[in-house]
């Protein structure tokens, strides 16, 4: 421990970065402090991100799948009935029950956790609560925020960001969502099948924007079917509120007039900025960029040099994933061994009913850079486990270097595909070629043959088509 610091480690903020630097700190043998202004540490990803809305897309999923589908696979006489109180609070119980589990880790590990907001006063030097606390090296992982549409507050009730759409009282009967990336792909989808109808309005002339475009197509065909409307190059200008409903204003992109969609809800799901608020970052000389976040080194030190920050505040895609890789990184550097994050392999996933999920280059991407390619595919439609369980949409991707056969870029649309990206991304992030992913013995029958005969295409020819 410092001689002249309380602690070894200040880090502000305990959501994935903020939660995983402290404990690895502490396990490396530091002296740590996390602080959190929310009582239950978790951060955005475990309070209301990535947990609770996966808690929703299961539930809704399982209702969908009653519904709809157990006819067909020999199950009768199953009228399935909403029970929104309970669904709620099943989401409500796993956040609980994680949260809770992060509190465990800390005081396993010997991370002292307080509660409360923190301001820099100096290099080595915060408040908390207006309480004085030292330290030789401070993380901030502050996170991020959504944003607003200009003009438009969010109240949580009616016009809501994901964390009020986490958290609705009733099924609205209209549902406009502005934005189709991943925010409101997934929780369009969790209340369309709840029962709303749902318009998705994006402002590009694509959704799932930085996913591959071709299976991007076919991904909005099976979200289509589903029932969930797209109103592609559409902008909304206004949302005004009409009484008990909301008259939003579109205007196709390019066309001057405009027309009225009438919603009882809207969730803006536009994107999300740093979060830095209240921190003073001017008291120890940190600027932000033009979008709000804080530069660092490749070694996440910011211009402080005793003042570092990872996860959503910094560049980089925000996902709970990579903060906790950075988070990671810097703790086993500031233990004094080696960090490193893979940040060339590191997954996305649209956690929708078929999954999207993708690693490393689009063709797109590629073509931009002139870089010669090789592609391979393979449609579920083809995969006798895909058959067998209902679930033939989409396949997959394998993109190569035209000359070395090293994969550049996986992307798999389907059931799974969340889990299935992850074979990809341990083969890229060991610079692994097609060959390699061919090569391996792929138990039978799984999804995972689909990855193996699209490695193969891309090289040869997939066997089973
Ligand atoms: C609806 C939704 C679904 C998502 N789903 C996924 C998903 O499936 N997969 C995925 O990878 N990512 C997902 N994300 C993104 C993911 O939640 C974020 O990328 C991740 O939480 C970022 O981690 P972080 O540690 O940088 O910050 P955060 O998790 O935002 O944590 C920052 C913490 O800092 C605290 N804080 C801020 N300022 C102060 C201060 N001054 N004093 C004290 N405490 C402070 C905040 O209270 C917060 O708890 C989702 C996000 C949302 C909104």
């Amino acid at each position: 421990m410092s001689e002249t610091h309380e602690f070894d480690l200040a880090v502000i903020g305990a959501g994935p970065g903020g939660y995983v630097c402290a404990l690895k700190a502490a396990q490396r043998g530091l002296k740590v402090l996390c602080v959190d202004r929310r009582e239950t540490p978790g951060g955005t990803c475990l309070n209301v991100g990535c947990i609770p809305s996966k808690a929703l897309l299961h539930s809704s999923e399982r209702l969908h799948e009653a519904e709809t589908e157990f006819a067909a696979l020999g199950i009768d006489n199953v009228t399935p009935k909403l029970n929104l109180g309970q669904m709620m609070a099943r989401k409500e119980r796993v956040v609980g029950d994680t949260v809770k589990g992060i509190g465990y880790l800390f005081r396993k590990n010997n991370v002292t956790f307080r509660v409360g907001e923190a301001k820099l006063t100096g290099p080595h030097d915060l408040s908390i609560n207006g309480e004085k606390v030292t330290a030789r090296s401070i993380v901030i992982a502050t996170g991020s925020a959504p944003v607003a549409l200009p003009g438009v507050d969010f109240d949580e009730k009616r016009v809501v960001s994901s964390t009020g759409a986490l958290s609705l009282e009733a099924v609205p009967k209209r549902l406009a969502v502005i934005g189709a990336g991943v925010i409101g792909l997934e929780l369009g989808s969790v209340w369309k099948r709840l029962g709303s109808e749902v318009t998705i309005i994006e402002y590009g002339d694509h959704i799932a924007p930085g996913f591959d475009r071709g299976l991007g197509r076919q991904f909005q065909r099976s979200l289509e079917k589903l029932g969930l409307k797209f109103r592609l190059s559409t902008r909304v200008t206004k949302v005004e509120i009409e009484g008990s409903a909301l008259d939003l204003t579109l205007q196709k992109v390019g066309q001057e007039e405009t027309e009225t969609l009438e919603a009882d809800v809207v969730l803006v799901s536009i994107g999300r900025k740093p979060y830095t608020q209240g921190l003073d970052l001017g008291a120890v000389g940190i600027d932000t960029d033009e979008v709000g976040r804080i530069p660092v080194d490749p070694h996440f030190r910011t211009s402080c040099p005793s003042i570092y920050a990872i996860g959503d505040v910094i560049a980089g895609p925000m996902l709970a994933h990579k903060a906790e890789e950075e988070g990671l990184a810097l703790a086993e550097q500031l233990a004094g061994h080696v960090g490193h994050v893979p940040y060339d392999a590191i997954p996305s996933v649209i956690y929708t009913q078929p999954e999207f999920a993708m690693v490393g280059k689009t063709e797109e991407q590629l073509k931009q850079e002139g870089v010669a390619y090789k592609t391979g595919s393979f449609p579920f439609m083809a995969s006798a486990r895909a058959r067998a369980i209902a679930a033939t949409d989409g396949g997959v991707k394998v993109l190569t270097d035209a000359k070395t056969d090293r994969i550049l870029g996986v992307h798999i649309l389907g059931a799974c595909a969340g889990e299935l990206i992850a074979e990809a991304t341990l083969a890229m992030t060991f610079k692994a070629s097609a060959e390699d992913i061919a090569l391996a013995c792929h138990a039978h029958p799984t999804l995972s043959e689909a990855l193996k005969e699209a490695a193969l295409g891309a090289f040869d020819k997939p066997l089973h088509l």
